[in-house]
């Protein structure tokens, strides 16, 4: 290695240590950590004691955020709208589970983030019920409650609504709801979710609503709106044909607006740029969703920062930003500008079904990851889901809870690849059962091994063993070492920020002691202390200018030790020839 190449090294190891210093060290010494729980109400916030209980597990557990969810995909809101009463969620008419958690949170030092659910309604809601235009269509012009199913052809109930229509959805409802919130509340900040196109059952189907059909085309400049009617091929002038791409091409077809919608979208989705080219259209078709999200983040970060200039922002976003750029429009490394902390969901879900182990290998590279996407763009909380962690405690109880109603049914063959089915859950759970409730293992383990002879009662009896374990788990049944070691893998991953999905399974699950010992030191949040790390173009000037004058100064000090040595030397050897 070259001395040069060497001295690079020194002082770029100099500069990241420095950096790493800067990370590690907040106000008064605390550490720098994002620590957020996200919570529905109902299961914690329903009253005045309920909050309050609920906002003391959160100090204990040096929570730093709570993401409140006040507006949930189906209809409803938890909070006490003046703009839309009719959407209020029964049974929280007189009691405002956002104005209970922001003053007891205020009280502890928390800061509370406002959840909206953004791009869904369901089919019966005020909304879809008023205004059936501003959702989101497919092809055949249907909405998503109407068009897709779940797995099994299970209904789905969601609508899902256009982001890009204007006027529609997000200037006429969601915005100025945000805008409320933020105006009547407290309120520190607003999170995003479902801040996207639907992925679940059709990644490809939306939205080619009259709106989106015609905006498409103006996005991307497919024609000249002074000549709507001509097409302007490519000119070859290259040998390529594709290389003639920037002659301002353009792609109307001539009758278009006698073309049907079926139509229309399928020129979207297989259609090419240019003649005889590759099929590329749908190039148009996914960033012209990825840049509907887009603005939208941006507007609502204009529009609230006017209310309230301090306003936080913070996204509930899929792991992985390349994926979902193009199969749900949420390219979220390009809104980041608009939002102070994202949150990815790092669930165990969306991973392959591995065993424990592999996931927390798996989950450490994808906290890598996470931070090389973000890295220059935005802070990271990374976001652990308690349910998915414990799947195989989970489907254990789930699938034996309806063991009675299943087995009662089923005869044969068929009795025992269901008792089998349970058998199998049972054993990766059996073991560590054992070690924290003997006894019910004991019992369990004798029912569930003569599970395809028992009668109906004797079912019913099991199930009822099984309901009551899964209302009141011993201590530990859920371990709290899975959650501990989830936690640490993404702190080996390089993770300063962890949200944790909810609340109230940490309670029923008795894991706030997990929080409580890992979280032991209180902590500030990165976003807190440090502006989002993209580099403006003077602060790089200023690193190039700090590292030229430390190489200034290497040479001077290198230079000044030469001298001194030479200085020595010469002296020795005159010293010596004079002796
Ligand atoms: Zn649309």
């Amino acid at each position: 290695m070259k001395r040069n190449q060497l001295f690079r090294l020194v002082l770029f190891s100099a500069f990241l240590s420095h950096q790493a210093a800067i990370c590690q060290s907040g106000p008064g010494g605390t550490i720098v950590e994002g620590r957020a729980v996200w919570t529905p109400p109902g299961s914690v916030a329903f009253n005045d004691s309920s909050t309050k209980v609920f906002v003391e597990h959160c100090k204990r557990a040096n929570i730093n955020v709570i993401v409140l969810l006040v507006e949930y995909t189906d209809k409803q809101v938890w909070y006490h709208s003046k703009k839309f009463p009719e959407s209020i969620a029964p049974g929280f008419k007189d009691f405002d589970p956002l104005a209970a958690v922001i003053r007891e949170a205020h009280k502890q030092g928390i800061r509370v983030h406002a959840w909206l659910c953004d791009f869904t309604q369901s089919a019966d809601g005020p909304i879809m019920q008023k205004h059936p235009e501003w959702a989101m269509r497919n092809p055949e012009g249907k909405i998503t409650s109407d068009a897709e199913f779940l797995g099994g052809r299970a209904p789905y109930d969601q609508n899902w609504m256009c982001p890009a229509r204007r006027p529609g959805y997000t200037d006429q409802w969601l915005i100025p709801m945000i805008e409320e919130i933020v105006s009547d509340y407290d309120v520190d900040g607003i999170h995003h979710d479902y801040v996207r196109y639907p992925g679940d059952v059709a990644p490809d189907s939306y939205c080619f609503c009259d709106y989106c059909l015609d905006e498409m085309l103006k996005y991307a400049h497919h024609f000249y709106e002074a000549y709507p009617d001509s097409v302007f091929p490519s000119i070859p002038v290259l040998p390529k044909p594709i290389a003639n791409w920037s002659t301002d091409v353009t792609v109307r077809p001539k009758d278009w607006d006698q073309w049907d919608r079926k139509k229309k979208a399928e020129f979207f989705l297989t259609g090419s740029f240019l003649k005889g080219g590759p099929s590329d259209l749908d190039y148009f078709f996914y960033t012209f969703r990825q840049d509907a999200i887009n603005r939208f983040a941006r507007e609502v970060w204009e529009r609230a920062s006017a209310i309230k200039p301090n306003i936080e922002f913070s996204a509930a976003v899929f792991k992985n930003p390349i994926m979902s750029g193009r199969f749900i429009g949420q390219r979220w490394t390009d809104f980041s500008p608009w939002i102070d902390v994202m949150m990815p969901m790092v669930y165990r879900s969306h991973f392959p079904a591995v065993d424990y182990d592999t996931f927390l290998k798996m989950l450490e590279e994808y906290t890598r990851y996470e931070y090389r996407w973000a890295k220059d763009r935005s802070h990271l909380s990374v976001g652990l889901d308690v349910h998915y962690i414990y799947n195989e405690e989970r489907l254990f109880l789930s699938d034996a809870l309806h063991a009675a109603d299943s087995l009662r049914d089923l005869h044969g063959m068929g009795r025992d690849r269901y008792a089998q089915r349970i058998q199998s859950r049972y054993s990766l759970v059996k073991d560590h059962l054992r070690q924290v409730a003997p006894e019910v293992e004991k019992k369990l383990t004798a029912d569930l091994l003569a599970l395809p002879s028992l009668t109906s009662e004797q079912l019913v009896l099991l199930q009822d063993a099984i309901a009551s374990l899964n209302a009141n788990p011993p201590e530990d049944y859920y371990p709290k070492e899975k959650l501990r070691r989830a936690i640490e893998a993404v702190r080996k991953g390089g993770g300063n920020g962890i949200v944790i999905f909810d609340a109230g399974g940490l309670t029923s699950r008795k894991l706030w002691p997990v929080l409580e010992e890992l979280f032991k030191q209180p902590s500030v949040e990165p976003y807190t202390v440090s502006s989002v790390t993209e580099m403006s173009i003077v602060q790089v000037r200023a690193q190039r200018e700090e590292l030229a004058s430390a190489h200034r100064k290497f040479w001077y000090l290198g230079g000044v030790a030469v001298f001194l040595l030479l200085a020595l030397v010469f002296a020795v050897s005159r010293k010596r020839r004079t002796t």
